[in-house]
């Protein structure tokens, strides 16, 4: 049974502060192997890929085998269903036209003092991003991941997969195609992640490593970040749905449930203004859950994370949506646009009954990849801009540097920095010479 909380019962902060605070990752503590892999990988390259694979992916390589080769991916891809071929190019153009209008201008302004100032963006020359293959690989993911960095500019775009005993999904091989991905390596594991940051004799290091996976390869990128950019480090998926009125209850419970289907650690919760309305869904619930291939998931995230609200009114459902800063939020309600603009705090937000949320893992365009565990409170979701990079510019002609040089100089006394101040002073006394002459 889901918690069910009431806000105007006594109890509710005691309890809401409860479901907040609750951890639901339960990583090992991984990092000293993982430092140990980083480590002899840096020193021993290829071998180190080639020796962990055999171990933990059942599968011989030698360091020419590492990388898919044309052939290999032209035989994979053809086994792809025609229906499915299109579905994912289907997913790929609505993705791409999403993330292209992402790109953001440069910008240059010249000021009354005469300083031409302003920004610019450049794409990070190389990207990789880790597929995990151990027990799942999402094709959708390859497109999330990799299609931004396409759009950005990224000149080589790697993916690292592993292939457990050598099998490998070709619509995993089909969706780095269509998203233009230049290199695929058969690693996983925290191992794949250090070739990408260190490089090794037959992969040249990136400059961003993305993508989910366990906890080695959760490990391995903090532990390389700062050698290269990272994207995130993403927990356990959960949606939170505000729902009032007339909803479909199945079409409700279907939502929870496609949540709780990702992982038992997932979270989905439903606040509505209806207590009638909430019955119903947990009914609708119980009698879907067990029709479901992986109802053992779904029912164990259900079970002990699932949580059903009953608000007052909609102000209520929105304040208490933020205080949760929730990855997915879906609002089944009359007026979804005006309740929108209450939330503040959400990686992603579904408007209207026919916005599942599914729709955005595959199709609506918008990423897929957004902070979970209340991170929505000060991050966002992957996106165009985690590819790019923002230079400043400033250009002052001598009458900028003569209007704003001395206010330079003395704060360079100020913090006892003498060649700071020197430097501006040099140009100025040059400019006042000019003048005087
Ligand atoms: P994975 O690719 O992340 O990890 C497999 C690799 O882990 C192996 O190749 C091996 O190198 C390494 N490994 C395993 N046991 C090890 C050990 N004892 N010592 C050192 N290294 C070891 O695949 P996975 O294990 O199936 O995990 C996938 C994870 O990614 C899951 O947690 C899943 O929930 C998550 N996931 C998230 C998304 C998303 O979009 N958020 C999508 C798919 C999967």
């Amino acid at each position: 049974m889901p918690v069910t909380l009431n806000t105007s019962d006594a109890d509710f902060e005691a309890r809401f502060a409860a479901m907040l605070s609750a951890k639901r990752e339960d990583s090992p503590d991984v990092n000293d192997v993982v430092s140990g892999i980083i480590a002899d990988l840096r020193t021993r390259g290829d071998a180190v890929l080639c020796e962990l694979t055999t171990k933990f992916d059942r599968l011989d390589l030698t360091p020419d085998r590492l990388r898919f080769s044309a052939k290999e991916i032209t035989a994979e891809v053809a086994k792809v269903s025609p229906e499915d071929r299109a579905a994912l190019a289907l997913a790929s153009e609505r993705i791409r036209a999403y993330h292209a209008r992402q790109m953001p201008e440069n910008v240059s302004w010249t000021d009354p003092e005469g300083a031409t100032l302003g920004w610019r963006w450049t794409p990070v020359s190389a990207a990789g991003l880790y597929v995990p293959g151990g027990q799942a690989a999402y094709p959708s993911s390859v497109l999330m991941n990799a299609i931004p960095a396409r759009v950005a500019g990224v000149e080589r775009l790697v993916v690292c997969v592993p292939t457990p005993d050598g099998v490998i999904n070709p619509l995993v091989l089909l969706a780095a195609q269509l998203s233009g991905v230049d290199e695929i390596y058969r690693i996983g594991g925290a191992q794949a992640i250090a070739a990408l940051a260190y490089g090794t004799e037959t992969i040249p290091p990136v400059d961003k490593i993305t993508g989910p996976g366990n906890a080695y390869v959760a490990a391995a990128k903090r532990q390389v970040f700062g050698r290269v950019g990272i994207d995130m480090i993403a927990g356990p998926s959960e949606v939170l749905i505000i729902a009032e009125g007339e909803q479909d209850p199945d079409w409700l419970a279907l939502d929870l449930l496609a949540q709780a289907e990702h992982d038992a650690d997932a979270q989905s919760i439903l606040i509505t203004t209806d207590q009638a309305l909430g019955h119903a869904v947990a009914g609708a619930v119980d009698r879907i859950l067990p029709t479901l291939p992986r109802a053992g998931i779904a029912g164990a995230s259900w079970r002990d994370y699932g949580t059903i609200i009953i608000a007052r009114d909609l102000n209520e459902a929105a304040a208490l949506s933020d205080r949760i800063a929730p990855e997915h939020l879906e609002l089944c309600v009359d007026d979804p646009e005006a309740l929108a603009g209450k939330c503040r705090h959400a990686g992603a937000i579904f408007l209207g009954p026919y916005t599942p949320e599914a729709v955005g893992d595959y199709v609506s365009g918008p990423n897929h990849v957004l902070p979970t565990a209340r991170s929505a409170r000060f991050s966002s979701g992957l996106s165009v801009m985690d590819f790019l990079k923002r230079t400043t510019m400033a250009r002052l002609t001598p009458g900028a540097l003569a209007a704003i040089g001395p206010a330079a100089t003395r704060l360079a006394a100020s913090e006892g920095l003498q060649a700071h101040g020197a430097s501006v002073e040099a140009r100025l006394k040059a400019l006042n010479e000019r003048k005087a002459e």
